[in-house]
């Protein structure tokens, strides 16, 4: 008597859930109209290698400026993979591959005078993928001025790095949003005021921009 009770009761509730499961649900059309909209392309990013670390970086030729001492092979002699800075060590090079166009400081010109270029140019015609130099969290990503399309991640401890004329940016980033270190980010380009594809490398460290090929060479003692 008790069991066939327990069953009864068990047959009820299990009523009760075909009932709430045939409540039927929108069917696309009711949501988006006659035609759905087409499957969004997946993002290139998710999947994407991270960086590579490069063991050398070359001038991309005799028209760099401000590349420090260049060696037989071309290698630019100054630089190492990493900069040491007080957040840790952050990429020199955060790019798939490119070569030196211009360092840090003041540009000449023919007609005299200058202007002070405030990071490295990381150049290659193919574009490619940018990664964050370091784990950081985005401050900013989208359009600024001449920059073009603009990334910046704090990576703490007033350590800062900007990527500018890229050609496209990652578009889960957002201010906020926690990068890893080596993460894809965007992909080269030359948007903004620029007259090739390269990227416009920036490091700023307690808001003073340092030069990226010479800072940081060693590894600070730890204190
Ligand atoms: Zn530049």
């Amino acid at each position: 008597m008790l069991r066939t009770i327990a069953l009864g009761v068990l047959g009820a509730s299990a009523l009760a859930g075909c009932a709430v499961t045939n409540t039927p649900y929108p069917r696309p059309s009711d949501v988006y109209g006659a035609t759905p909209p087409a499957t969004p392309a997946p993002n290139i990013y998710t999947n994407a290698a991270r960086a590579p670390l490069h063991s050398e970086l070359f001038a991309c030729g005799n028209w760099g400026s401000n590349i420090g001492e260049v060696g037989a092979r071309g290698e630019t002699l100054l630089y190492t993979p990493y900069i040491h800075t007080p957040a840790g060590a952050l990429l020199r090079n955060p790019t798939e591959t490119a070569c030196l166009s211009s360092g840090f400081g003041w540009r000449g010109s023919a007609t005299g005078g200058g202007r002070l270029h405030n990071g490295l140019d990381l150049a290659n015609p193919n574009g490619g993928y940018i990664y964050a130099a370091g784990e950081g969290r985005i401050v900013f990503a989208g359009p600024r001025g001449g920059y073009g399309n603009v990334v910046e991640i704090y990576h703490g401890r007033n350590v800062r790095t900007l990527y500018a004329h890229l050609d496209e940016i990652d578009p889960n980033l957002r201010p906020g949003v926690r990068v890893e270190a080596g993460a894809p980010i965007g992909r080269m380009g030359m948007t903004g005021n620029a007259t090739g594809v390269h990227l416009h490398y920036e490091v700023s460290i307690d808001g003073l921009l340092i030069d990226p090929l010479a800072y940081g060479r060693e590894a600070p003692p730890i204190l």
